[in-house]
């Protein structure tokens, strides 16, 4: 059966959750720091009835499922939200559902034992803490079977030493999970394991923050990290020994296709600005919209979006049927894919048709364009997901003629004229 209506209780919170983050919640977006930071008592004290708000409308961390604190609604669900969410900085946290703690609940509720769950997920779950996911290493990003920070168990301590790079929040986080070398062995992809490293566990050292685009020191969040000689305990592994990749492609698999639908609500914000635009602004030939040029700017970027829309949709559908990120590896993967490249396209649109305001940094376009950029890179670069992508759609096809292959047409009419030949020759016999 196919269905693309939302059903009408589900549209009614959506409604809600469409007007509370446009009255309530943008605004904070002009006025509040880093919602990652929860020592900002200000900003705390502001969202926290806001938070109530929320949960009475069973809106609440909708990533996880019930017995998380969620509400078990599922991707598609979800999606629908993130579609709203994803227009304003600080919304996810009002709803729960921020990344990267979104996908560092969904692994901690995953493979963690009821007391890291006590200790760790709870707070999180909250909204009272933050966390960190510490992986990338200064020279393997793309390719984790190439790090070397490692972690040596030491009595009934694991010791961890190495260097990671872009760790996210590691600033703000009260924990950071941590990626690391436990064993040797041919296969890279069991040789891994996962930590949860208090964040003033000593060792654990900021060498600097870095930002993207054009990010101040004071907004710079993406961690250069040391560690040297961190100690966690033994019960400090998450899931089990060997078992990081695993874990991780968990992790990531949520957090590419929940990436996905916050871009939609980015790209549609400038594809409203764009058609605000199209139809405010003259030339001596009329609106900018009354211009076939515009035109196709404009009907591009709705079919861009619509299908990239569907896609991901699709995907989240998926994902709720199959239970399971690594059964939905492949869409995830073309998800990941046309995201940069749908976000880039209609924003650089929107800000040429903008003129000299859309480049000016009193608009939202050049973040969004670094934003895009981001996308590509960040939980894996393009060029590897459509590695992941291409390979996943070969495996399972039937070598054909190397000569001329299925589709020769000479070939097809001779099997044809043969196949067909009584009947060819009776019908002719008839007439
Ligand atoms: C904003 C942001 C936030 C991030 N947050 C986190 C975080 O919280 N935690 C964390 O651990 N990491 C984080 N990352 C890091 C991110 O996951 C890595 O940047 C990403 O995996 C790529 O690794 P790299 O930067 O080392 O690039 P590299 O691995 O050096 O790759 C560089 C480029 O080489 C090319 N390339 C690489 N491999 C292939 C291939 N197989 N085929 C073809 N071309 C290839 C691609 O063009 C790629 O962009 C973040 C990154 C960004 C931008």
């Amino acid at each position: 059966m196919w269905d693309f209506s939302t059903e009408p209780e589900f549209q009614a919170k959506l409604d809600w959750a469409d007007a509370f983050v446009r009255s309530e919640v943008e605004p904070l977006d002009h006025v509040l720091g880093d919602p990652y930071d929860k020592s900002d008592a200000r900003a705390m004290r502001l969202i926290a009835p806001l938070k109530e708000q929320v949960r009475a409308q069973r809106l609440w961390a909708c990533h996880l499922t019930p017995e998380h604190g969620g509400q078990g609604y599922g991707q598609v669900k979800l999606a629908l939200l993130n579609e709203i969410l994803g227009r304003s900085r600080w919304a996810p946290s009002v709803f729960g559902c921020q990344a990267p703690d979104s996908g560092n609940a969904e692994i901690l509720a995953k493979y963690g034992t009821a007391e890291q769950k006590a200790r760790y997920l709870q707070p999180l779950l909250d909204g009272e803490i933050s966390s960190c996911y510490s992986m990338t290493e200064p020279l393997a990003g793309a390719d984790p079977t190439l790090f070397t920070t490692r972690a040596v168990l030491d009595g009934d301590h694991w010791v961890i030493n190495g260097e990671k790079w872009f760790s996210s929040n590691a600033r703000y986080a009260s924990f950071l999970l941590v990626m690391a070398v436990t064993d040797d062995g041919p296969d890279r992809h069991r040789t891994m394991s996962m930590f949860i490293v208090p964040a003033d566990t000593p060792g654990v050292e900021i060498i600097r923050d870095a930002g993207v685009g054009t990010e101040g020191a004071d907004h710079s969040s993406h961690a250069y990290l040391r560690y040297r000689d961190v100690r966690v305990p033994a019960d400090h592994l998450l899931g089990a020994r060997g078992a990081a990749f695993e874990i991780a492609q968990t992790r990531l698999g949520g957090g590419r296709i929940h990436h996905g639908m916050r871009t939609i609500a980015q790209v549609r914000r400038a594809f409203d600005l764009m058609l605000e635009r199209a139809a405010s602004r003259t030339t001596r030939h009329g609106r900018l919209a009354d211009l076939q040029a515009t035109q196709e700017k404009i009907a591009d970027s709705w079919i861009d979006i619509e299908q990239f829309r569907l896609l991901l949709l699709r995907t989240a559908w998926l994902i709720d049927k199959h239970d399971d990120y690594r059964a939905v590896r492949k869409d995830i993967a073309a998800v990941k894919v046309a995201m940069p490249r749908v976000f880039h396209d209609v924003v650089q649109r929107a800000m040429q048709l903008h003129g000299a305001l859309g480049i000016s940094n009193e608009m939202p376009f050049s973040a969004m364009m670094v934003e895009a950029q981001v996308m590509a890179v960040a939980d894996g670069p393009t060029e590897v997901h459509k590695w992941t992508l291409a390979k996943s759609l070969l495996r399972d096809v039937v070598p054909g003629d190397p000569k001329f292959g299925s589709g020769h047409l000479p070939t097809l009419r001779d099997a044809a004229r043969e196949h067909l030949a009584a009947r060819l020759e009776a019908a002719a016999a008839d007439l």
